[in-house]
């Protein structure tokens, strides 16, 4: 579990497990050998592509901030023993931001035997993604039920965005749709973004137009993420990610016509 800081914040990443998928998952309609070759290079096996899976918790002094309740939706995968060992008192978060409607961003983190786990927070996400998980005919069913279940019930707890918009003094939601409609990162500070499933994998860096088969809005993930890369590799910030292996911080940096990811704190 990472500790850092960003100026006067204090943050950390709370790991609550990983999973396996495969390449084939993970990266589409991809060319074959284009794709052998950038696994090859990050030593990566096709069938066992490993997922962690965190929530980053953010201290800015004046707010407690969790970012994305994480967890999967199989035991033992879940947030609370993560926090309890962590010395976290879940009563002390003000502020859970989600950054998209998948499971694997809220499923093991908002409840605790059958209740809330966050009881005095307020909660964030696109009012676009909230209403995109709404009704029956779903392209992703198994999400919506699980949004069904998990979130819905907690709807006069959430306050809905529309855009980009300071959440908490500090932290902003920064719209990259197309992983899910309502998808976003979130700024933290100056000198830190968050980036959700906008990048899944240290290989979407260097090759953005990679999309994965569980997008399914792909040609707007290769269009937000190119945005997003485009800025991150101008500015420097620390770029804190859900999914990646190793620390999930890095940083991206200038290669040739694109960009190559750069790990950090690991
Ligand atoms: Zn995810």
């Amino acid at each position: 579990m990472t500790s850092f800081a960003l100026g006067n914040y204090r943050c950390r990443y709370l790991d609550v497990g990983s999973f396996e998928m495969s390449a084939d998952a993970l990266f589409g309609d991809v060319p074959a050998d284009a794709l052998a070759e950038a696994l090859e290079r990050h030593e990566l096996d096709p069938e066992r592509l490993v997922f962690q899976v965190r929530a980053l918790l953010v201290d800015t002094g004046a707010n407690r901030v969790l970012i994305d309740p994480a967890g999967t939706w199989e035991e033992p995968y879940r947030l609370e023993p993560v926090l309890e060992q962590a010395g976290i008192d879940p009563d002390s978060v003000d502020t859970v931001i989600i950054s998209h409607g998948h499971a694997d961003h809220f499923w093991g983190g908002v409840r605790a035997d059958g209740r809330p786990l966050f009881t005095n927070a307020r909660y964030w996400m696109q009012r676009s993604e909230w209403q995109h998980w709404l009704p029956g005919d779903n392209p992703e069913p198994d999400h919506a039920e699980n949004f069904r279940k998990a979130l819905l019930p907690l709807e006069d707890r959430f306050t809905l965005l529309d855009g980009e918009r300071e959440i908490v003094p500090g932290i902003r939601s920064r719209p990259t749709p197309g992983h899910s409609p309502g998808h976003m990162a979130v700024q933290i500070g100056a000198e830190a973004i968050y980036t959700g499933d906008v990048l899944l994998s240290p290989i979407n860096v260097e090759q953005p137009d990679w999309a994965a088969r569980f997008d399914v809005w792909p040609e707007q993930v290769v269009d937000s993420r190119r945005k997003l890369l485009e800025e991150l590799g101008q500015s420097g910030s620390l770029v804190l990610t859900c999914h990646f292996p190793g620390s999930g911080a890095g940083r991206v940096v200038a290669a040739g016509d694109g960009w190559e990811w750069q790990p950090e704190l690991g």
